[in-house]
């Protein structure tokens, strides 16, 4: 299943165009998409098989598919390749995921246009996990099954933001400019992939790409992850984690690369789809 948020009302995205899941299930279902996953054992049962009319849609009206979340985790250092361009020492395995917050206020549509910041803003193209069930102290063999699904997310960043002041750096204030969140298009459901844990994953400015992986890099993956967030802090349906970037920011190229005014930001994960972002001043 493929699950978006058309102008605010939660649809199922289907080969010819949307499904009011409100409608289709007679009422039964919230038109909410955020009120959906906070119920996703309630919800999911009763989105199996769910049919109703089909209506065409812009991808320009697709809003972000978990619009306020609870809590937004988002892990840093979690691909060898974005450890060694940063030049970060990778967390062991056995040790804690750099974990941080974009701030709920930022996200955004899977088309959607951003205002730059003064600064230095660059593209992180993720993997983003969205919890189904609740998850305290979960161990990762089984963690699957606390997931709803899958997500493309962007953490855009303001680097001189997220690197200033004193040690710990700024990192959730410079992820979390408006618009910094760009998420969608829609939430998959982890049936329809042959393996979750192993998809291409990229993205292009103005159609030169950046970033090229696959999420089977990820030193935690999403069951360690899971795992690991959860043995701290209780993980709530609906909650969003970032998973971290690969390789190929702009801050790391030499010369650096930051977004400018008029730059078409285009991200993609094998099996999701793809966000389109535009940058322009405020
Ligand atoms: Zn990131």
């Amino acid at each position: 299943m493929r699950i978006a948020n058309l102008a605010g009302r939660a649809v199922l995205l289907v080969q010819d165009g949307a499904v009011d899941i409100h409608k289709a299930s007679e009422g039964a279902l919230d038109p909410d998409p955020g009120a959906l996953f906070e119920r996703w054992e309630e919800v999911r049962p009763l989105l199996v098989g769910l049919a109703g009319e089909c209506v065409p849609y812009a991808e320009r009206d697709l809003l972000a598919p978990v619009p306020s979340p609870r809590q937004i985790f988002a892990i840093g250092v979690n691909y060898e390749g974005h450890a060694e361009e940063a030049e970060l020492a990778a967390p062991a395995v056995s040790g804690c995921p750099v974990t941080f917050t974009k701030f709920a206020s930022c996200l955004t549509g899977p088309d959607s246009d951003v205002v730059l910041p003064p600064g230095m803003v660059d593209w992180e193209v993720e993997l983003v996990a969205v919890i189904g069930r609740a998850a305290h102290r979960v161990p990762a063999e089984g963690a699957w099954a606390h997931v709803a699904g899958l997500t493309i997310g962007q953490d855009l960043t303001e680097r001189i933001t997220q690197w200033s002041g004193p040690t710990p750096q700024q990192f959730s204030l410079g992820k979390s400019y408006p618009g910094f969140g760009p998420l969608g298009p829609a939430v998959v459901t982890l049936e329809e992939f042959d393996d979750p844990g192993d998809l291409r994953i990229g993205c292009s400015v103005n159609g030169v790409t950046m970033q090229d992986a696959s999420t089977s890099d990820m030193i935690f993956n999403v069951p360690e992850l899971v795992a690991r967030l959860s043995a701290i802090v209780p993980l709530l349906p609906g909650d969003l984690i970032f998973t971290g970037t690969p390789a190929g920011i702009g801050a790391t190229r030499v010369p650096a690369v930051f977004l400018k005014n008029g730059d078409e930001l285009v991200s993609h994960i094998e099996g999701i789809g793809t966000l389109r972002t535009t940058f322009g001043e405020g």
